[in-house]
């Protein structure tokens, strides 16, 4: 049996990491010592890039705070998820990073102009550096990728479907609210030029030669866009995201 109790109350979507019967309301933790508050908190199943505000007693306190017994714990998420990122980068656009089984989410996010990182080899260790090294923010559905030390700009992905991660994190990071960025490639993440049909007409099938007239092309790979169904059944969720959160 652990020495001491304390009380744990989590608040709005951090119940999505809890047991059941632990969901929205207070209950008791047992602990040994005076763990850093961080540390408890990650032992019940909650990653520290998901915690907003931690009051203990009443009382504001941070992450290093140690637990001392009987202590009465609130747990909120950050009101904004975007918060945790402006905190550290200003207003600039944020960046992401995520892992190797998010294929359909990145190629969304770079379709939107979001640069996003999508490193197929990387072991988690990598991950955590990159996301650490380049601000950008750790887009994972490991939560033992989360809970490593370095990791400070991370996202526990809830949903499963490609398409409904997409509005999770549109959402949870107000990505509607930033203008919009140049367009990636969704192959190399590399942003996109125009380019005048004549110069690739040459190489393009003979229906998109037909149907359309305005292409990018990737600095990096050459590869040739235009505004497929692909783009447009993008756009049109995003716009219809845009009218709901107006
Ligand atoms: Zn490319």
């Amino acid at each position: 049996m652990p020495e001491h109790q304390a009380t744990f109350h989590f608040h709005d979507h951090l119940n999505d990491f809890l047991l059941p019967e632990r969901r929205g309301q207070a209950f008791a933790f047992g602990f040994d010592g005076s763990p850093a508050i961080k540390d408890t908190i990650e032992a019940i199943g909650v990653p520290h890039t998901e915690i907003g505000q931690i009051v203990v007693n009443e009382c504001m306190v941070d992450a290093q705070y140690r637990l001392r017994p009987d202590d009465r714990v609130h747990v909120y998420p950050p009101q904004r998820q975007i918060d945790l990122h402006t905190a550290v980068n200003g207003s600039a656009r944020p960046a992401f990073v995520a892992d190797v089984h998010l294929g359909r989410l990145v190629a969304y996010l770079r379709m939107m102009g979001f640069d996003t990182v999508y490193a197929t080899d990387s072991d988690d260790p990598e991950l955590a550096e990159i996301s650490s090294r380049e601000r950008r923010i750790l887009l994972t559905r490991d939560l033992g990728l989360l809970k490593r030390r370095i990791v400070t700009l991370g996202y526990f992905v809830r949903e499963t479907d490609p398409l409904r991660q997409l509005e999770e994190i549109i959402r949870r990071f107000d990505l509607l609210h930033f203008p919009m960025g140049a367009l990636r490639c969704t192959h190399c993440n590399e942003t996109l030029v125009e380019v005048d049909k004549d110069a690739i007409a040459h190489r393009l099938p003979g229906n998109t030669l037909a149907y359309y007239d305005a292409f990018h092309q990737c600095t990096a790979c050459d590869r040739i866009y235009w505004r497929g169904s692909h783009y447009q059944k993008l756009e049109r969720f995003v716009n219809s995201l845009r009218d709901e959160m107006a």
